[in-house]
């Protein structure tokens, strides 16, 4: 692990990008609000939203970016505590579930209890990100479906998708920083390929592994193994 000193200057001034960003996205968030208030026209209303938008896609672009500076730099840590997988499971999908209107998202009834030794903001950050790819890679809509089983002192949570599944030859490559499959299409400004680098990274610092079974066309299923505290 390299010396503070000699951390690259231009990775830390990432941060500083964050506070205009944050000033810029409150002001259009607060603007968004006043211009309901007062009755704005469509046209007007919808480039509002488009900043504000593009400015809180910016903001997960320049986090992801600072996660895979950590990671190269090996100072990504993590904070541990007692947790209840299952609600955290529950809230978080219920989220996804409220913002979705193409897909059919469905959480499965859960074991319980499901206490691991875990990062909270973490962990949910892995759960967000494999659900906002299960349904950014099934453009087409269809079902996602979340369950988690135990298995001894493990616990395995699946998030699985009907959508363009990922080709043979792109496996190998699925987990490496800047890696985009290419059946990726779907062109989003949100798409650097560090996602699933980062959430791999994540789950190995907790311990666990992450897998993926797929098939072209058909979808795929990524599926997080995270050890369990203690006997339970
Ligand atoms: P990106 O920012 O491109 O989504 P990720 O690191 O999250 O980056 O994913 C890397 C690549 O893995 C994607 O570009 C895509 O090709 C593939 N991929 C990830 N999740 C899925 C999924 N649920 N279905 C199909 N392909 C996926």
């Amino acid at each position: 692990r390299p010396p503070p000193a000699t951390r690259p200057a231009d990775l830390d001034r990432a941060h500083d990008l964050r506070t205009p960003l944050t000033v810029i996205l409150g002001q259009a968030q607060l603007l968004q609000r006043r211009a309901i208030r007062a009755g704005l026209d469509e046209r007007n209303q919808r480039t509002l939203d488009t900043i504000a938008e593009q400015a809180e896609r910016l903001n997960q672009l320049i986090a992801a970016l600072l996660d895979l500076s950590r990671i190269q730099e090996g100072r990504l840590t993590i904070q541990p505590e007692s947790l209840d997988l299952g609600a955290l499971l529950t809230r978080v999908v219920s989220e996804v579930q409220s913002m979705e209107t193409v897909h059919a998202v469905i959480l499965r009834p859960l074991p319980s209890p499901l206490i691991l030794d875990a990062d909270p903001l973490r962990l949910e950050q892995v759960l967000r990100n494999l659900l906002s790819n299960a349904v950014k890679y099934s453009p087409q809509g269809g079902t996602i479906t979340i369950w988690a089983e135990r298995n001894g002192q493990q616990v395995q949570v699946h998030i699985s998708d009907q959508g363009i599944g990922i080709p043979d030859e792109a496996l190998p490559h699925l987990f490496t920083r800047f890696y985009r499959a290419p059946n990726a299409t779907v062109q989003t400004t949100s798409s650097l390929g560090i996602g699933l680098f980062v959430v791999r990274e994540l789950v190995h610092a907790h311990g666990g592994t992450i897998t993926v079974t797929t098939a072209v066309d058909q979808g795929s299923t990524f599926t997080v193994s995270l050890p369990l505290l203690d006997i339970q």
